[in-house]
């Protein structure tokens, strides 16, 4: 962490803050008001929060306001520990999101058991999602629409957009006066590696909306640009990854252009994964984020005329146009 501390401007602090082998990383922005972004898995905010800001000589009740990037269990599931520890904090999230933040059986049935017929989450995966959420939680305020601009004082604002593409309510954060922006999961490039070496798939539920992502982060051009599991990275670093983003977005289409080409009939979503991961994604664990981001791969490239759908068997099938 020591080199990734440099590139962080003065008023934004970084809380490292892993969980079940995967990396994380929390900010905390401290304008006139204290803002934190994030709270990680259920576990976070004692293993990690808390004690950050003891070391800090703080308490929850410097905490004014929490931002939630997105409605997954390692960005939320620390909000009822930190709405216990001080409820005058104001919980904020999304409108596409939030209502996956207050009811997390809600979360886990709109989003993993979206494709029930192509890949279904068994008992243990269910659980272990249901418990890093933690309990479910109030959001205070709701934030909507493409842009919104919150001053917190002391000469910094954040600008919040709307992105939409990793999950359907994902923001991230644009802190102008400090040249500086917080991404939350908005920068996918090849997934995240655990520490037993399996990774999870990129996720990305809206093609589109990923590209405007990827290129407002660009547009942006920020000195420092702060991720949750892929550290802090400096301008020249970023772009790196967003070029590799798009690189692995682009084949992947390719790969499932190809395997459609190749097949005799029209697939499945769950038969494509299947090929898909077989040749070219064992790396990957086979779960919700590879079905996910592969049908919204041919979502995409069937609004390009690239692909079309099939009814067989009264299912719909993919197939090459
Ligand atoms: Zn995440």
């Amino acid at each position: 962490m020591s080199e990734q501390k440099i590139c962080l401007p003065e008023g934004i602090e970084v809380i490292d803050a892993p969980f079940g082998g995967f990396p994380l990383l929390l900010y905390l922005l401290r304008g006139k008001k204290t803002v934190l972004v994030d709270t990680g898995v259920y576990s976070t905010p004692e293993e990690h929060i808390l004690p950050w800001l003891e070391k800090h000589g703080m308490t929850p009740d410097d905490i004014n306001q929490i931002i939630i990037t997105h409605g997954h269990h390692d960005h939320f599931g620390g909000n009822f520990k930190m709405y216990t520890s001080n409820p005058e904090i104001e919980f904020m999230a999304h409108e596409m999101d939030y209502e996956w933040m207050e009811d997390h059986q809600k979360h886990f049935n709109e989003m993993y058991l979206s494709y029930t017929d192509q890949w279904y989450p068994d008992d243990a995966y269910e659980k272990a999602v249901i418990d890093f959420s933690g309990h479910d939680s109030p959001i205070t305020t709701v934030i909507k629409g493409k842009e919104t601009v919150i001053d917190i004082g002391n000469g910094m604002t954040i600008t919040i957009y709307h992105t939409g593409a990793h999950s359907p309510g994902e923001i991230l954060l644009y802190i102008k006066e400090k040249d500086c922006i917080i991404t939350g999961d908005c920068i996918q490039v090849r997934g995240t590696m655990n520490e037993s070496g399996i990774g999870t798939f990129p996720l990305f539920v809206n093609v589109e909306h990923y590209i405007d992502a990827l290129n407002k982060i660009k547009e942006l051009n920020c000195t420092c640009v702060c991720t949750a599991h892929t550290g802090i990275l400096t301008r020249e670093e970023a772009n790196e990854l967003i070029k590799e983003s798009f690189a692995f977005m682009l084949t992947h289409q390719e790969h499932i252009i190809d395997t459609l080409k190749k097949a005799e009939k029209p697939m499945a979503l769950h038969e494509i994964v299947k090929e898909l991961h077989g040749k070219y994604y064992q790396v990957y664990e086979m779960a919700y984020q590879i079905h996910a981001t592969t049908h919204a791969q041919c979502q995409y490239l069937k609004a390009k005329g690239i692909l079309k759908r099939v009814p067989h068997n009264g299912k719909l099938l993919w197939s090459i146009k």
